[in-house]
């Protein structure tokens, strides 16, 4: 298979743990004959010094034109990066609203998995961290109360402000179908989220759900209210395997379910359209604190390359490939700064790049 790939490397440890990505994916076309070609576009940091906006409009057409997207990361040291002097529609960030919009990415999605091998990073109890957990955190990116009317107003001298949570059942609808069908390519169970005890955006989001997974049947659904959800996350998340919910949930849990792996090196992300299209990128931002020091992890960024093998090419055993490869390199004791622990080896970036191409070309 031919895959063009759009590739922002972004600024700060970006092209480091971007180069990578790239390098696995080569080792994976290699031995399993596919060929990744690579468009480099400039996004952040890095597109303001050149052009002096955060995002072109070509950089957007490019995009378009690939089929998907793999992004290291973008943004500077806010505190002292002269880009943080810029109105805010020129800063870095405001490229990644921009790409997202334009590509139309509705679904976020991102796994939280408990390696065997750093356990010891997890949290919570020893029993549970024992039972290890694997799940996929599916979030509507597009709708709700980031996105709805809101207003702050003075009304007889009292300051008053308000949010709306709007979503159309078209809304709930591809999200669903989109939840249905990863949990269908892992232990095909669906939580859908929400808090129908209370809202009415709630209610419609659970109607919406339950007629979608009529053409699912071999998906198992339940529904969890919100604040339950956060307590299970932390007291049984071996129970989760596709969380569904909406924006605002799903930033949340997001962030707990990504607490309780212990490591924001080791975590990747997707955000889809509609179509098999997607733009993967590691949960971590740009590290200036580590940026050209050869330190950062690059794991999660192969993850993310791992995920577009999955979820746009289809490619589930090359996607299957990449993952053993990072189990077996943890096995063998090799860890990055942000993970190492006593007793281990400890590896650069690229040396970690290095290690896991290894065992990707072991497998053939
Ligand atoms: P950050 O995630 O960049 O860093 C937080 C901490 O985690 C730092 O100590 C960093 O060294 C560490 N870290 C992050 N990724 C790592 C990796 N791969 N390996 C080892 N250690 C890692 O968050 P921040 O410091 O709040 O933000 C820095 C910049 O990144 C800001 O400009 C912010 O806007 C931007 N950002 C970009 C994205 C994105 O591109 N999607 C996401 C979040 C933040």
């Amino acid at each position: 298979m031919k895959c063009n790939l759009a590739v922002i490397s972004g600024d700060g440890i970006g092209p480091e743990i971007v180069a990578q990505a790239k390098r696995v994916l080569d080792a994976i076309g290699e031995v399993y004959g596919h060929m990744f070609c690579y468009t480099e576009v400039l996004m952040g940091g890095c597109s303001i010094d050149v052009h002096g906006v955060p995002l072109t409009e070509e950089a957007i057409l490019t995009a378009q034109a690939a089929d998907a997207v793999l992004m290291g990361s973008i943004g500077g040291n806010t505190a002292t990066s002269p880009w943080y002097q810029l109105p805010p529609e020129k800063r870095p960030e405001a490229g990644l609203l921009k790409i997202r919009k334009s590509l139309g990415l509705f679904a976020n999605l991102r796994p939280a998995y408990l390696y065997e091998e750093l356990k010891h990073a997890c949290p919570l109890k020893e029993e549970l961290a024992n039972q290890g957990f694997d799940m996929m955190i599916m979030r509507e990116l597009t709708g709700g109360l980031y996105f709805g009317e809101r207003k702050t107003y003075t009304e007889n001298g009292v300051t008053l402000a308000y949010d709306t949570l709007t979503y159309s059942e078209n809304e709930i609808r591809r999200i669903a179908k989109r939840g249905f069908e990863i949990a269908r390519k892992r232990r095909k169970k669906v939580t859908s989220v929400d808090k129908a005890n209370v809202l009415d955006s709630s209610r419609l989001w659970r109607k919406v759900v339950e007629e979608v997974a009529k053409d699912y049947q071999d998906v198992e659904l339940e529904h969890m209210l919100v604040d339950n959800c956060a307590m299970q996350l932390v007291k049984d998340p071996s129970q989760f395997d596709v969380i569904l919910t909406e924006n605002m949930f799903g930033d949340i849990l997001s962030d707990e379910a990504s607490m309780i792996t212990g490591s924001i090196g080791m975590l990747p992300s997707a955000s889809l359209n509609e179509t098999k299209f997607g733009l993967y990128e590691p949960s971590g931002g740009s590290a200036p604190d580590i940026a050209g020091k050869n330190i950062a992890n690059p794991i999660a960024t192969i993850l993310s390359a791992a995920m577009m093998l999955r979820y746009t090419f289809d490619l589930d055993k090359e996607a299957d490939a990449v993952e053993r490869a990072v189990k077996l390199v943890l096995k063998k004791g090799y860890r990055t700064g942000d993970i190492m622990s006593e007793g281990k080896i400890q590896v650069g970036t690229k040396e970690m790049g290095d290690k896991i191409v290894e065992e990707i070309k072991n497998q053939k």
